[in-house]
């Protein structure tokens, strides 16, 4: 079984009706990519950096971020690699330098974090732009709530890259895009869709924030609906405003990976999937069996109910029944 997902490495992800798909990577190590690269991984669409100082107890400095990412985009080239920023504060922070908070969840976490600590993030975007000519690179920024965020963040980039100029170091300049995962930012989709050259919905921290409940909370774990009717309106709304603005999305939450969601996906019109390396032989399978015009058809019949569970049984029965 393993070996026949895996001589799908080379085919593309495409569905009966001429729907390409790209199926990349979530990584945390540079280590992860001959794996990645083994399952049939078309890039990296979430390389979670902050995992390179939660491990340890000092801060990388300038040079090592452009050493680590040079490796990770020389190791892809020239499939692209999206790096996102550190999504650090909360319970994500260097020993030492934690701060006691209520809910870290909704604290000064992820672009917040580092728009605030520019100590912390001046080294890594100067690494990254450094980075920059070594492979095909996007830069993500994560846990972003309205476009002064993102501007802040480019104008830093701008600022940076001006300085490296001056330095005599040439870099150029990549495809900045963020993360979709707080409800807000997703309710001004259609105006963050100006200001970037991507979106990446992260689902995890959507519907965590969308249903109100702990990731990590066990006792509201069973509210963990990738398919409440919310979810789906907003990742809908998402959707139309990036095709509206004609920018790409991608999802790099859970629900990525998992098989079940797939036609659902492709009815909502995602042009990316990122998952773990592998998960992509079983989702590039069902997206190869399945058309994308079934995927459309699916989404308007699920948008009409009006639970979770009627979602979710409608959606089972259609994907047993066709794959
Ligand atoms: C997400 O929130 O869905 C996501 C991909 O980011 P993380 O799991 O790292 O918070
Ligand atoms: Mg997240």
């Amino acid at each position: 079984r393993e070996k026949e997902l895996l001589a799908t490495r080379d085919l593309p992800a495409e569905t009966h009706d001429g729907v390409r798909l790209q199926l990349v990577g979530n990584i945390e190590f540079a280590e992860e990519i001959p794996n990645l690269l083994a399952h049939g991984g078309e890039g990296v669409g979430l390389y979670r950096t902050e995992f390179l100082f939660l491990a340890r107890q000092d801060l990388p400095d300038e040079e090592e971020h452009y050493q680590t990412y040079r490796r990770v985009l020389e190791a892809m080239a020239p499939r692209p690699v999206t790096i996102r920023t550190f999504d650090l504060g909360g319970d994500k922070l260097p020993v030492g330098t934690r701060v006691e908070a209520e809910n870290p969840a909704m604290g000064l976490r992820g672009l917040r974090y580092c728009l605030r600590h520019l100590d912390i993030f001046k080294p890594q975007l100067r690494g990254l732009l450094r980075a920059s000519v070594h492979g095909h690179l996007k830069i993500m920024f994560p846990m972003v709530s309205g476009a002064a965020e993102v501007r802040a963040a480019k104008r830093l980039v701008a600022e940076l890259r001006d300085e490296l100029r001056r330095e005599g170091i040439e870099t150029r300049l990549p495809p900045m895009g963020i993360m979709i995962e707080v409800p807000a930012a997703a309710q001004v989709a259609d105006r963050l869709a100006r200001e970037c050259d991507f979106f990446s919905i992260g689902t995890n921290d959507l519907i965590q924030y969308t249903m109100a409940i702990d990731r990590q909370n066990k006792d509201v774990a069973y509210l963990y609906r990738p398919l409440h009717l919310s979810v789906l309106r907003t990742l809908r709304f998402v959707c139309d405003a990036a095709r509206a603005a004609g920018i790409p999305v991608s999802m790099c939450g859970e629900m990525a990976g998992d098989p079940l969601y797939v036609l659902v996906l492709l009815g909502l019109g995602i042009h990316e999937l990122s998952m773990n390396g592998p998960a992509i032989p079983l989702v590039k399978r069902v997206v190869r069996a399945a058309s994308a015009g079934d995927g459309q058809a699916l989404v308007a019949q699920i948008l009409e109910l009006t639970t979770a569970g009627e979602i979710e049984d409608v959606v089972k029965l259609e994907m047993a029944r066709r794959f």
